[in-house]
């Protein structure tokens, strides 16, 4: 052990538009994982919450060695389930899920939820948005400021469930000290610009704080989609007992001010 842990914090939230939330979360350290489901009727939960259980339920079996082989195994699960069953027929879903180890974390990623990291005070992007907007960007067809209001923003070129085989990107990252991962939907990023995202993350202590803010600033902003996000503080042993003491004295705190909130609010 190399003495690090991760502390979590985890907010999801149908948003201000949609009747239901199709995103689906899982925070079972060392696995973590956001998926973003469609299809009609209830497809989009299902496929969402379908991929999460088979991917859990196989590296629980399995040990937590091979991520993208679970996430393959994620996709074969949802694909029978809507060519077996006419209810939830056409249905998939985005996943974007991470295993945290003591020196890296490992992700696998299909669609357009999303993984950054806050090092430093920089924020990145770690993972590439399968959609057609970011195609056209790529190729320099458009810009970014364009894909953001694109009419076709939100077509995927790549889900879990629709095929029988399916790409997966992988990706090891080097943990250090004081890393603040955050996984989330697309109902986070289509309302919030990076800039927005990092000061949230910059500002709030905990991982908590940092979700629930989030969350909340991505329905003030419109909430247009349902919104999730999960964020890993990578901490020592130390700063992890202490991280669980502020977090038992906040319980009864009031929420954060209203004016730092109206401050991330978009034009
Ligand atoms: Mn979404």
């Amino acid at each position: 052990m190399s003495g690090r842990g991760f502390v979590v914090g985890t907010a999801t939230h149908v948003g201000r538009v949609r009747e239901g939330n199709e995103d689906s979360h899982l925070a079972e350290p060392p696995l973590f994982a956001v998926a973003d489901g469609m299809g009609g009727h209830r497809g989009g939960e299902v496929a969402s919450a379908l991929a999460l259980e088979a991917i859990g339920a196989k590296l629980k079996r399995e040990g937590h060695g091979d991520l993208a082989a679970a996430v393959r195994e994620a996709n074969l699960a949802v694909f029978e389930r809507q060519t077996r069953d006419s209810s939830v027929s056409g249905m998939g879903t985005t996943l974007t899920a991470a295993i945290a180890g003591g020196d890296s974390l490992q992700l696998a990623h299909v669609g357009d939820s999303r993984a950054y990291v806050l090092r430093a005070g920089e924020l990145r992007l770690l993972t590439e948005d399968h959609t057609i907007v970011h195609r056209m960007v790529k190729e320099g067809r458009i810009s970014e400021a364009e894909a953001r209001v694109h009419p076709q923003r939100s077509i995927l070129t790549r889900a879990l469930g629709v095929d029988v085989q399916i790409e997966v990107d992988e990706l090891t990252v080097p943990v250090v000290e004081g890393d603040r991962f955050l996984l989330c939907t697309d109902g986070l990023t289509a309302m919030l610009e990076d800039d927005e995202v990092k000061l949230i993350l910059v500002s709030a202590t905990d991982p908590q704080e940092a979700a629930d803010t989030l969350v909340e600033a991505a329905n003030e902003a419109g909430g247009v989609d349902n919104t999730t996000a999960i964020v890993i503080d990578v901490r020592t042993d130390d700063e992890e007992s202490t991280a669980a003491g502020e977090a038992a004295g906040r319980a009864g705190d009031p929420p954060p001010s209203r004016k730092r909130r109206r401050l991330l609010r978009r034009g």
